[in-house]
C-alpha cells in the first residue's frame, strides 16, 4: 500500500479514436494499472459506459486524447467538444463536458496526437526536449507539436497532415484526402498507399519503389516542419511507419531538402533526429496519464 501512496492518485486515461475508444488506469508515473477497449458507437452510448468505468475505479482525474478536429484551446467556447466530423452524432458533442459529468472529476483534453508527442516527452526517449513534433502516419496523418514545453493549439490545433506537397510527376493515384489533391494525408496515408499500389501497405514490404515514393512525401513535409518549427526531434508512429525501411530512407532525403541550408548539432545526427516512437504504441495512453495529472496540479 505504501508503494500506491507514492505513487499518487488513481488516473484515468483515454485515448478516443475514429473507431475505438482505449480506456486505462495509472499512475503520474506513466505506470498503466488496467486497460479496457470498446468500440466507437454514438457518444450517447459509448460516453456515460466509459465515464462509469473510471468513476467505479475512483479516478482523481482523467486524461482525454480525442480525434480531431476538435477545439483544444481553453479559451474558446468549443473547448472539449468535437468539431465537423462525419461520425455520426459526434459533431459539436460536449466531449469534455460529458466525461466531467459522468465521472464527477477534472478532465483534462487535447488532440490523439498531441498526446502522443506529450507521452513521448514525458516519459519516452524525448524526455526533457523543448520542441518536439510527432507525426503519424496511418488512416490519416496527424501531427502533434511540442513548444517549450506547451502543447502547440493556436485557433484550432496543428493540422499538418494536410500541407500541400509537390505531387510527383509519375504519381497519378487519386488523393486519399476528401479536400486536397495533394496534402500529405491524401498522398502518404495507409489509405493513398493501398489506392496507389493496389494492396495494402503491410503487403508492400519487399517492394522498393512504394517507399521511395513514400519516404518522397514524408520528406518534404517534414523538411518543412524542420524550417516552421525548428524542433530539437521528429518522432514517427503510426501503422505505416511500422516499416522500418522508410527511417534510412526519410533521414536521407530530409537532408537533403533541407540541403545545408540548416548547420545544427540535432541535423548532423540523423538517426537521432528523426526517430520511431519509443514508447511500444503506448505513448498515447501514457500522455493521457500526464495530462490528468496536469489537471490535479492546475
Ligand atoms: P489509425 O491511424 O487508424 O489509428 P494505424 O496507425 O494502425 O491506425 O494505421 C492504420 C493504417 O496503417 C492502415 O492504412 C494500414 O494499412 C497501415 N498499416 C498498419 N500496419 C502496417 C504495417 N505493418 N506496415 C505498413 N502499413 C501498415
Ligand atoms: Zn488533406
Amino acid at each position: 500500500m505504501a508503494d500506491e501512496k507514492d505513487r499518487g492518485a488513481l488516473l484515468g486515461a483515454l485515448e478516443a479514436g475514429g473507431t475505438k475508444m482505449v480506456l486505462a488506469t495509472g499512475y503520474a508515473d506513466g505506470t498503466v494499472v488496467e486497460r479496457f477497449e470498446t468500440p466507437t458507437t454514438a457518444p450517447e452510448d459509448v460516453v456515460p459506459r466509459m465515464a462509469a468505468w473510471f468513476k467505479e475505479r475512483g479516478v482523481a482525474a482523467v486524461g482525454v486524447g480525442a480525434f480531431g478536429p476538435t477545439g483544444v484551446n481553453p479559451r474558446s467556447a468549443t473547448f472539449g467538444h468535437v468539431l465537423d466530423t462525419p461520425k455520426p452524432g459526434w459533431r459539436g458533442y460536449d466531449f469534455r463536458g460529458e466525461m466531467m459529468r459522468g465521472t464527477g472529476v477534472a478532465v483534462g483534453y487535447d488532440t490523439d496526437v498531441n498526446v502522443a508527442c506529450l507521452g513521448e516527452v514525458t516519459f519516452g526517449s524525448s524526455r526533457g526536449l523543448d520542441v518536439v513534433v510527432y507525426l503519424t502516419v496511418g488512416t490519416g496523418v496527424g501531427a502533434g507539436v511540442m513548444i517549450d514545453g506547451r502543447l502547440l493549439h493556436g485557433m484550432l490545433h496543428p493540422e499538418a497532415g494536410h500541407v500541400l506537397l509537390t505531387r510527383r510527376a509519375d504519381d497519378q493515384a487519386p488523393s486519399s484526402c476528401p479536400f486536397h489533391d495533394n496534402c500529405l494525408e491524401g498522398l502518404a496515408a495507409g489509405p493513398a498507399i493501398q489506392k496507389h499500389w493496389g494492396a495494402p501497405a503491410v503487403e508492400l514490404a519487399d517492394r522498393p519503389e512504394v517507399w521511395d515514393l513514400e519516404s518522397d512525401y514524408l520528406a518534404q513535409a517534414l523538411a518543412g516542419y524542420v524550417m516552421c518549427y525548428s524542433p530539437q526531434r521528429i518522432i514517427l508512429g503510426g501503422g505505416v511507419m511500422k516499416q522500418e525501411q522508410l527511417f534510412p530512407l526519410v533521414r536521407e532525403k530530409v537532408a537533403a531538402n533541407i540541403a545545408g541550408y540548416l548547420k545544427t548539432d540535432e541535423l548532423a545526427d540523423m538517426d537521432s533526429y528523426i526517430v520511431p516512437a519509443s514508447l511500444g504504441g503506448d505513448q498515447g495512453i501514457m500522455g493521457c496519464l500526464e495530462l490528468a495529472r496536469r489537471e490535479l496540479e492546475a
